[in-house]
């Protein structure tokens, strides 16, 4: 049916290109491209008798908009899946409307350089204006609306599981059970076992930057912003067990509080071992996870990006993490009148995952959205001009595609629910 030009090919990249070779009939021509193309190779070689997709490797600086530019006008996609990092989020789109293509990513625009001073002032302002000092935040790519829909182009934010099949899930409660929904809680668990002291499910300077930041969730109409890690649950998820979780800063919570309509609550729940927070927490201590640069030698380092180097990489987790996750959304409400409460989770087991795509479940949970929501844009289904998030769509076919391809979920309509 089409051609996808994908761009990084990361742990999420290797996942969604597997898929979207499994589905070869949607997908009939796929173009990796990313900085080390050593690795988009491997993947192709990987995939070779495997697929009918025809599979072609680029190398590419997605940092610079020139060179984007004329990769696209190159392979001519119909498609650009953005798999690198947040970073890269507005060359791409920048990208993607010079030449009349769509974008699709799975995460919200962030600044490398947080100490830009041109950043800085808008990023201060936003912080007073919205009351949430997250680094990232919608409104850089929310501000292409107008770009997209004169254009006639398709920007698809942020389907990968959080944020993706949450809201999805979101979408799907408001059609089938509720009138009003008054409070969502987001309840990402990762009961996986990788057998190191320390390490990070994907990117860690994505991650580590995500999980020390102050948390906030959003209430009667405003944000709320806690010091990190301050609000703890217990919660007991289903095929995992007990866990210890924590409220922090996602960025659905954003969107979903703006195109919920009268949703009273959003709050967001992450489970962390202590061992992982006492890491963490040292590492921020003695300036391991800083973002500045810093003089050592003679030389320009930046502290986590060293950290980084020294982790295991996140894509090597794969053969030893064992366990499952567990995410989903606590919804509660009215229909017809009378209260009612739901949790739609899906939970997936890390080890089948290595089996099918040699991949954990982290990379998994993500990629297998990525290809969801590219195939939903290529088929037409989720195509209209402008700059959208997930829950703005049909949530029915999307959920539909969860089923069919390796993410199944489950209603419960008598969930605990969290204080
Ligand atoms: P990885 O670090 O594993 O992969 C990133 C890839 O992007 C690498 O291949 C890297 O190249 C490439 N890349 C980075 N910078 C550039 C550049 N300037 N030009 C070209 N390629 C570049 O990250 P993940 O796969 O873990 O994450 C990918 C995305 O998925 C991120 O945006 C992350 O935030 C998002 N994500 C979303 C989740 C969700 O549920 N919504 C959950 C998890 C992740 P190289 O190989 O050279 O380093």
């Amino acid at each position: 049916m089409g051609k996808v030009l994908v761009i990084g090919c990361g742990g999420v990249a290797g996942v969604a290109i597997q898929k979207c070779a499994q589905n070869d009939s949607v997908f009939t021509e796929i173009c990796i491209a990313s900085r080390t193309e050593s690795k988009c190779i491997a993947l192709k070689n990987k995939l070779e008798g495997k697929t009918k997709a025809v599979i072609t490797t680029a190398q590419v600086d997605a940092d610079n908009v020139d060179s984007l530019v004329a990769l696209i006008n190159q392979v001519k996609p119909d498609v650009v899946l953005n798999l690198a990092l947040p970073y890269q989020d507005l060359t791409i789109m920048d990208a993607c409307l010079a030449t009349g293509v769509h974008y699709i990513d799975t995460a919200n625009y962030e600044a490398e350089d947080t100490e830009d001073p041109a950043w800085r002032a808008i990023y201060e302002k936003r912080c007073k204006e919205l009351g949430f000092s997250a680094y990232f935040d919608y409104s850089w790519q929310w501000a292409y609306q107008e770009r997209f829909k004169e254009a006639g182009l398709t920007a698809l934010l942020g389907t990968g599981f959080d944020p993706g099949v949450t809201s999805v899930f979101t979408a799907y409660a408001l059609k089938h059970y509720f009138d009003q929904i008054d409070t969502i809680d987001i309840l990402d668990c990762n009961g996986g076992d990788h057998g190191y002291p320390f390490a990070t499910n994907f990117n860690p300077e994505i991650n580590l930057r995500e999980v020390s930041a102050p948390g906030s969730y959003w209430e009667n109409g405003k944000w709320i912003e806690i010091p990190a890690m301050s609000i703890k649950r217990e919660y007991n998820f289903e095929e995992v067990g007990m866990k210890d979780m924590y409220l922090l800063h996602h960025e659905e919570i954003e969107s979903l509080a703006k195109n919920i309509p009268g949703v009273k609550r959003i709050r967001f729940f992450m489970t962390f071992g202590q061992s992982y927070l006492t890491h963490m927490k040292c590492l921020e201590n003695v300036g391991m996870l800083r973002t500045d640069p810093i003089m050592f030698n003679g030389q320009e380092i930046v502290p986590i990006q060293l950290l980084k180097a020294l982790l295991p990489d996140p894509a090597s987790l794969g053969p030893r993490t064992v366990g499952k996750t567990n995410i989903g959304c606590i919804f509660t409400g009215t229909k017809d009148g009378k209260q009612r409460s739901i949790k739609i989770y899906n939970v997936c087991d890390h080890q089948e995952c290595y089996k099918e795509v040699e991949s954990q479940a982290i990379s998994y949970t993500t990629g297998v959205p990525a290809m969801i929501g590219t195939m939903l844009v290529m088929n037409g289904l989720w195509k209209k001009p402008g700059v959208f998030t997930v829950e703005e769509f049909d949530p029915d076919p999307y959920m539909d595609a969860l089923n069919k391809w390796g993410l199944p979920w489950v209603v419960d309509e008598n969930p605990v629910l969290v204080d």
